[in-house]
């Protein structure tokens, strides 16, 4: 989601008439989109801040802003902290950064502009993609439920849909600038919909992707087992360009524990609903997300996470070590474990898993898969001489392509040759190559563009170029 929103930022900035700063050259402006969701956000932003002192004090031109969820937490607690920075902006208002950025430049003064609930939704604004073959589309953002150990919920808001008719829209709009694949992006996209009234509204905007000519692949996340309902397993199976991937977030395997992290659904409703999805594509790769050592998972809670993970077959796991969110309510619970006890549950659950995935993906040896080819997901490419790129399925190919010309966003099938517990080889050849329009733009260095609507704002732009400066903007 935060990617996404960068994604966004950059192309706001963009359509204000900023460009992107050209290799050492110092930025005009620099801008931190921030996560409150991993551990230590605050010491890692308040450290970059604190790097960036001198540059500011002797460019007092160059501004700093800060947004995203931590800006939303901290609001003005960033300014006194670090008193150089100019624009602070939150979740609900990423479409005034131009704005207040003039603003501050204007006034000289800092703006700190954080507001209680949506502006307007993200994706009408422009947004400058990062990917010329795989795209974001938001279906909602914010959050319904209240799960204890959650930032989200108090950060992004409650849950806002956006209607079907707009998501397709971008969707094409990104077809139509040669993406193939699509992830809709929601924290919480099975209960898609319930702003509008229509609980199956997901499984049919899954349906209506499949119209989208040109688009090969559909993917989701986040999916909630609370809300899954069958018609979108149903929707998965039945419609060919979406992904038989699945990434569900379990979070403990313990009743007792989902019930204290306030999930509302049991670990057995989620085994069944692996069940469903399996019976009805026995390929579908499926991942979680696992936190280990809430505040009062005894070893009895620990195994019966171990049991869920043994049955579920897993192809991979997020797994993380709980840790305290100030301002979420499993941070004030009694029975907050020692960190000794949650790393050595850490290490048994990842071994665990690792051996698991590693016998799924054994699986997939002599397999043949169609291989969408992506850009910098093999750090070791350039020794072994080979390319990388995700199977339908979500999995990740490090092939080699022989003598072929291939370009990240082109489509190659070939069999795989070897497992490693996290990712696959392809050593034989190609089986075919097929090259694609996502190929041609991203050989070229053309990034797809999505307009937005700037709901008659009036326009903000970038200064007049300084004399010494060379301009432009960064966003990350
Ligand atoms: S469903 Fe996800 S985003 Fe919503 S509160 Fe729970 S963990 Fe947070």
């Amino acid at each position: 989601m935060n990617v996404h929103d960068s994604e966004r930022l950059a192309g706001m900035l963009e359509e204000a008439g900023y460009t992107p700063a050209e290799g050492d050259a110092p930025p005009d402006v620099v801008v931190f989109n921030t996560c409150a969701v991993r551990e230590n956000a605050d010491n890692k932003l308040y450290g970059t801040l604190g790097h960036l002192a001198p540059a500011k004090s002797a460019n007092p031109d160059m501004q700093i802003a800060v947004g995203g969820c931590l800006a939303q937490k901290d609001q003005g607690e960033i300014v006194n902290r670090a008193p150089w920075v100019d624009v602070v902006f939150g979740t609900h208002n990423i479409g005034s950064l131009p704005v207040l950025l003039e603003r501050a430049r204007h006034n000289r003064e800092a703006q700190v502009e954080i507001l209680d609930s949506l502006e307007t939704f993200p994706s009408t604004l422009p947004a400058r993609r990062d990917s010329a073959y795989s795209g974001w589309v938001s279906v909602s953002v914010g959050c319904n439920n209240t799960c204890t150990f959650c930032i989200v919920p108090s950060l992004r808001g409650k849950e806002k849909d956006r209607r079907p008719g707009e998501v397709l829209a971008e969707v094409r709009a990104l077809v139509d600038e040669g993406v193939l694949e699509v992830t809709l992006l929601g924290q919480n996209v099975n209960s898609y919909g319930v702003e509008f009234g229509d609980r199956y509204a997901f499984g049919k905007l899954l349906r209506a992707t499949g119209g989208i000519e040109g688009l090969e692949r559909v993917r989701f996340t986040s999916p909630h087992p609370k809300d899954f309902t069958d018609d979108v397993i149903a929707a998965m199976a039945e419609t060919p360009n979406v992904c038989h991937q699945l990434h569900m977030p379990l979070q403990s395997g313990s009743d007792r524990v989902l019930k204290a992290m306030r999930r509302s659904y049991r670990s057995g409703r989620y085994l069944a609903i692996l069940e469903d999805v399996r019976r009805a594509m026995p390929d579908a790769a499926i991942t979680t997300d696992i936190i280990v050592g809430f505040p009062g998972e005894t070893e009895e809670d620990f195994q019966a996470t171990l049991d869920v993970v043994r049955e579920a077959r897993f192809a991979g796991a997020f797994t993380f070590q709980y840790s305290k969110r100030p301002g979420t309510p499993a941070a004030e619970l009694p029975d907050q474990l020692p960190k000794r006890v949650v790393q050595e549950r850490y290490d048994r659950l990842v071994a665990l898993q690792n051996e698991l995935s590693w016998e799924q993906n054994k699986l997939q040896v002599g397999r043949t898969v169609e291989v969408l080819v992506s850009h910098g997901e093999g750090r070791k490419d350039a020794e072994t001489h080979r390319l990388s790129g995700r199977a339908r399925d979500g999995r990740l190919v490090h092939f080699a392509p022989g003598d072929a010309a291939v370009r990240p966003g082109d489509v190659v099938e070939t069999a795989i040759t070897y497992a490693a517990p996290h990712n696959l080889i392809a050593d034989g050849g190609l089986i075919s190559h097929r090259r694609t329009r996502a190929g041609d733009r991203s050989e070229a260095g053309i990034k797809p563009k999505t307009a937005g609507v700037t709901l008659g704002l009036p326009k903000f732009g970038a200064p007049e170029p300084l004399p010494a400066a060379v301009g432009g903007c960064s966003a990350g």
